[in-house]
Parts: C-alpha cells; sequence; structure tokens
C-alpha cells in the first residue's frame, strides 16, 4: 500500500480517541472552555446519557465569527503560543483539540457572539464535514450542541455504557467543577428535567453543602498556608517541609464517624483542575487511619484543594488531564497526609455534633470481624471476675425488663425496633457530660441518660478505645524498650507464616523483637519489646502473620505495625461483647470518657455509640 496523508477529517476522528471517550469528556471539555471564557452560569442539558444529545450553554465572553471558525481546527487555541506557556498554565485549555476532536465525531453545532457583536454566528458540522456557516440571533455567550456523539465511529460507540452510567459520570464530572467553581452556577438538565441547581456562592463551604448534603456542615476544615500567617506550631512544623515550595492547601475532610463505604465524594484538586491520584488519595485515608482509625470497608469523604507552583507540577502527563506530576511528591504527600492528621486531632477535641443513624447502623463486613472481634472474644477476659447471675443497676429499668436482659436474648425488643428507625441524621448535644449509668443490656451495650437524650455505647468498641489511646500515649514516640526473654519461646507454624515472618523480619526487629528461624516451621523468640511482657506470644505471632498477609506494608511499617499491636493489645483485655458488667466497671468506662480523644470511634475505626435524642423518644410515642 503507498503512503497517504489522511484527510483532517479522519485524522481528527482517530485523534479524537485521545481526548474523547464518552459524553462526560465532551461535557467536561466543554465547561472547561466555559469557564475559561468568563462564564459565570453554566447550563449542560443532555438526553439518553448524552449520547442522543448534549448542550451546553454558557454566558462567557463568547468568540467572534473568525475566532468560531477556527476554533474547531485542530491545535487551534487562544491559550498557549509557545512552549514555556505550558509551564505556567492557568487556563483549562491548552491542546486546542477539543472541540476539533468533538466536531468529528458527532452531529456539531456551535452558536457564539461577543458583547461586541449584534448577531452571533453559527458553525455547523457533520462528523467533521460539510461545514455550514450562517448568521443568527444569539445571546452572549456560547452555546454548543452535540448531537449522536460518535455516530461515525460506531466502534467507540459500541463501548459506552448504559444512558444511567453515562448520565453518573457526567454528573461527577459537574460536581467537581462546582467544588472549584464556588462562584459560577451550574445547572443539569437531564431529559428535560433540571436535577441539578447550583447557584453560584460565595465559599466553597456553601457550595459543599449543596452537593454533599448529609452531613456536609458538620465537615472539618483545613488549612495549610507555606507562610507564617499566625498560625499554630503545629502548621509550622507541618510546614517546614514544605519551605522549598509554595504549597497550600486547603478544603474540608469529613469527621471520621461520617466515613463512607464508597468513594464517590472524594475529590482532590490540583492548582484547580480534578485529579484522580490514589497515592494522594492513600495519603489522606493514612491520615486517618493514624489518627483516629478508619474501618477497612470505609472511605473519607474530602474535598481537598492543593495549589502549588505551576513550576513544580506537570499537568500534560495524561491526555485528558486526570493525572498530574509533582516534582516533590514526596513533600506533597507527606504535607498532606499531616495536615489532615491535625486537622482530625484539632476536631476530636471538640467532638461530634452529628450521628447518622444510617451510619451507625452499616453493617461491618464479615472479612473485617474475622480480623478484629470475632477472632478475639474467644480469648479469655482476664481483669474481672463477674458473678454471672447479678442484677443491673439501673433506674429506668423495671425488674421485668432486667431479667430479660439476663437471659441470652442477643437483643432487646427495644432494641429491634430501633434498629427500623428511619434513615436520618439527627442533632446531637455533642458535650458528653453528665451522664447517668443506666445499666447494662443484652450483656453488649452500657446505656446512659444524658442531658438531651440516651447514649448506648458498645461495651467493647468504648473500652477498647480507651485501652488503645492509654497504649498508644505510652508507647508511641518512645524508644522500644526490649526485654531479654529468660527460656527461647518456640513457636509452631507452617511454613507458609514462617515465610511470611521472614519476609517482615526487619519490621519485626525494628519493634524489639529478637528470634531466629530454627526449622521450616518454628520460629525461637529470644527477645521481646517490654510491652509485650507476660503477654501471650503465640497468639501475637499468629497475628502479625495475619496482619502482614493482608495489609499492604508502605511507609510508615514500623508505626503502622506498632498501631496493630496496640490494637491488639487494647482489645485483648477490654470487656467483651457479651460480658455481664458490674456497675462500677460501667460507671470507669463512662467516667473514663472525658479522657478519651475520639471518644465516638473504636479503635478499627467502628462506632462506639448511638445517641437517641429525646425529642426523637417523645416522637415515637406520638408525644
Ligand atoms: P483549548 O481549550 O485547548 O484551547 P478547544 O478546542 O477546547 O481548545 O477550544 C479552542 C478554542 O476555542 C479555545 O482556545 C477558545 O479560544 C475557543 N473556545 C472554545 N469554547 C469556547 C467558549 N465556550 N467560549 C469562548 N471561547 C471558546
Ligand atoms: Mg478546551
Amino acid at each position: 500500500m503507498s503512503i497517504k496523508t489522511l484527510p483532517p477529517e479522519i485524522a481528527n476522528q482517530i485523534a479524537a480517541g485521545e481526548v474523547v471517550e464518552r459524553p462526560a469528556s465532551v461535557v467536561k471539555e466543554c465547561v472547561e472552555n466555559a469557564i475559561d471564557a468568563g462564564a459565570t452560569l453554566i447550563e449542560i442539558h443532555i438526553e439518553n446519557g448524552g449520547k442522543k444529545c448534549i448542550k451546553i450553554i454558557d454566558n462567557g465572553i463568547g468568540m467572534s465569527p473568525t475566532d468560531l471558525e477556527l476554533s474547531i481546527q485542530r491545535h487551534a487555541t487562544s491559550k498557549i503560543q509557545n512552549i514555556e506557556d505550558l509551564f505556567s498554565i492557568q487556563s483549562f485549555g491548552f491542546r486546542g483539540e477539543a472541540l476539533a476532536a468533538i466536531s468529528a465525531v458527532s452531529d456539531f453545532e456551535i452558536v457564539s457572539k461577543t458583547s461586541e457583536q449584534e448577531f452571533g454566528s453559527k458553525v455547523e458540522l457533520k462528523s467533521g464535514k460539510n461545514k455550514k456557516i450562517s448568521t443568527v440571533a444569539a445571546n452572549n455567550g456560547t452555546q454548543i450542541l452535540i448531537k449522536d456523539l460518535f455516530v461515525s465511529t460506531p466502534a467507540r460507540k459500541q463501548y459506552l455504557k448504559t444512558d444511567e452510567t453515562e448520565y453518573r459520570e457526567i454528573v461527577k464530572e459537574i460536581k467537581a467543577f462546582s467544588l472549584a467553581h464556588y462562584q459560577i452556577g451550574f445547572r443539569l438538565f437531564k431529559n428535560g428535567k433540571n436535577v441539578l441547581d447550583y447557584s453560584a456562592t460565595s465559599n466553597v463551604k456553601q457550595r459543599i453543602i449543596q452537593i454533599f448534603k448529609r452531613n456536609s456542615d458538620q465537615m472539618i476544615p483545613i488549612n495549610f498556608e507555606p507562610i507564617n500567617n499566625g498560625l499554630s506550631s503545629e502548621t509550622l512544623k507541618t510546614q517546614q517541609l514544605a519551605t522549598n515550595t509554595t504549597l497550600t492547601i486547603s478544603g474540608f475532610i469529613s469527621r471520621p464517624e461520617a466515613c463512607v463505604a464508597n468513594r464517590n465524594q472524594q475529590y482532590l484538586f490540583v492548582n484547580g483542575r480534578k485529579i484522580n491520584d490514589y497515592k494522594l488519595a492513600y495519603a489522606v485515608r493514612e491520615a486517618y487511619n493514624r489518627s483516629c482509625g478508619i474501618e477497612k470497608h470505609l472511605h473519607p469523604q474530602f474535598v481537598i484543594f492543593i495549589e502549588i507552583d505551576p513550576i513544580l507540577v506537570d499537568v500534560n502527563v495524561h491526555p485528558r488531564k486526570l493525572e498530574v506530576k509533582f516534582s516533590e511528591p514526596r513533600e506533597v504527600f507527606s504535607t498532606l497526609s499531616r495536615v489532615i492528621g491535625s486537622a482530625l486531632l484539632k476536631a476530636s477535641q471538640n467532638p461530634d455534633k452529628t450521628i447518622s443513624n444510617e451510619r451507625v447502623l452499616n453493617k461491618t463486613p464479615q472479612s473485617f470481624k474475622k480480623l478484629s472481634r470475632e477472632s478475639f472474644s474467644s480469648i479469655p477476659r482476664p481483669q474481672f471476675n463477674i458473678p454471672r447471675n447479678k442484677v443491673l443497676t439501673g433506674n429506668l429499668f423495671n425488674q421485668n425488663i432486667l431479667e430479660k436482659a439476663n437471659t441470652n436474648a442477643p437483643s432487646s425488643t427495644f432494641n429491634t425496633q430501633h434498629s427500623k428507625i428511619e434513615k436520618k441524621t439527627i442533632t446531637a448535644d455533642n458535650t458528653l457530660g453528665n451522664l447517668i449509668l443506666i445499666g447494662q443490656i443484652a450483656r453488649k451495650y452500657i446505656i446512659a441518660e444524658g442531658e438531651t437524650g440516651m447514649f448506648i455505647f458498645d461495651q467493647h468498641a468504648l473500652h477498647e478505645r480507651q485501652r488503645f489511646e492509654h497504649f498508644w500515649k505510652k508507647i508511641h514516640g518512645q524508644k522500644i524498650r526490649t526485654q531479654k526473654l529468660l527460656i527461647n519461646q518456640d513457636i509452631n507454624l507452617s511454613e507458609e507464616e514462617v515465610s511470611i515472618l521472614h519476609e517482615n523480619k526487619n519490621i519485626l526487629q525494628d519493634m524489639g523483637f529478637s528470634f531466629t528461624f530454627s526449622h521450616d516451621d518454628t520460629i525461637s523468640i529470644n527477645e521481646i519489646p517490654n510491652f509485650l511482657e507476660s503477654e501471650n506470644l503465640e497468639q501475637y505471632f499468629r497475628n502479625f502473620v495475619e496482619y502482614f498477609e493482608h495489609e499492604q506494608i508502605g511507609e510508615h511499617s514500623v508505626d503502622r505495625f506498632l498501631r496493630r499491636i496496640i490494637e491488639y493489645k487494647a482489645c485483648r483485655g477490654a470487656v467483651m461483647f457479651g460480658d455481664r458488667l458490674e456497675t462500677e466497671e460501667m460507671q470507669k468506662i463512662l467516667d473514663d470518657l472525658k479522657d478519651t480523644q475520639f471518644k465516638w470511634l473504636c479503635a478499627h475505626g467502628r462506632p462506639n455509640y448511638w445517641f437517641v435524642p429525646f425529642d426523637e423518644l417523645d416522637r415515637k410515642f406520638h408525644r
């Protein structure tokens, strides 16, 4: 076959593959252009998930007839002129490819008018061909109509998902733009119906409330700026990491107890551009993990804006600009993680205002249970020795109810009814102060009367959290002291388990363990960290194996591992789910609440308590 230059519409159709993947990418490109054009209101109409029709209307600066014609040509852009401009890019666009690409693969129409012109002009194209130009009546701004996307490239069309899936992708894009541009109004119409209507707001918090709705007014603000303008010493310390850059981090993160089972509400922006960077998202999650703990299946919600000198970030690495490359990635990650850690810590001092019933009722997946509560519940509890038939103390429950609670009934009638309670958010008076102990139910929960409602505490989870914090304060950050065993302790394991310990020997050594591999299935321990004195080492080592096998050990491995050991230690000694408790034991747990930092979550990030306001009770009884 002889060599031929491809006609421009074919070349554009091929290139379109990079820029336009699905209706959401069309929306993204056009909304970016509208923002670049200074629009204050952007309206998006879609039909059949955008497959049939996408219309985007903006009130930006518009284009002159000459510019309008140029705008649909490949590499036609008003945004950069030379390669240096790329490194100081402030606008979204710069490749000059989007309109050329979109118009090459659809039935395309663009109308635009600047304020200087009396009439607008219109350009029509069908799959990049049959260009028609006309003069039309129009408002200032630009209106783009895209029908039958991928009509000329059926192979691509075939890859589109259902209308609803494509619609959801569009919603995601629009929400992200809306967060980054709270001062712009956004409206989305789905098959003629107005589904999103975000009026312009004066700050990002208001926009977050418009978008996230539930619980969003409780989100924790984060703020990190590189100049010392009256910031706390903790913040300043964090900043020392960033002295060489002009790194700014701001935004909002969810309270630990408001974490959710999906990652849909995670938004990261670098210099105003939404990016999908799993490493940054991981840095955020790690911060939760380190400071308050987070359940395996849950994820924080966040809207985080990172501003960095454009020279230190390359946005050009991905054709759809979803990823960025930092010149100092470690600095960005660790600063982000620290900023979030200290925000969580600060928020813990002024605890929960809102508890979501829905969140509390979330089921914990089996796999997690296996690792935590259930695998430990068989271990005998060392501290308390409680007579079986002791009647509980309490001024609310009469004897009948108490007897019921003393039998093996897993949960009281009261409890089952409650689990059906409407899924909604309740606002609680957050000062846990002045709790009156009522008693225990089902040998699992401690009931207490607060000033504005009733608290139901998960006895194990709460006690475990208290013990965890106690040990963590004592051990974390200290030099680990070790202790030689008088007689080596041999532990028999499987070959696989021994191999896992082999692989992670360094971490164990850093933690103060010393052991040799005496056989393929045996290790011989001769030194341990002090704080594990008189613990059942075999159980610990089995737990380590499980940890190393299932956790990804990466950064902060020793810290994370120490945390796991302390979690385990905290759990082992805590009162168990199913233990009947003495009044004094329960009272002690309640008293210790005032010194419990993250009092609303157990060490693994599960909820510790459920608050039922009295007025909710009254409503239940139609009072
Ligand atoms: P890029 O945004 O990378 O420059 P595009 O193909 O998206 O490339 O757009 C080409 C040019 O058309 C832009 O540089 C801009 O000058 C103009 N343009 C596109 N959309 C609009 C709009 N909505 N309002 C005003 N000008 C626009
Ligand atoms: Mg563009």
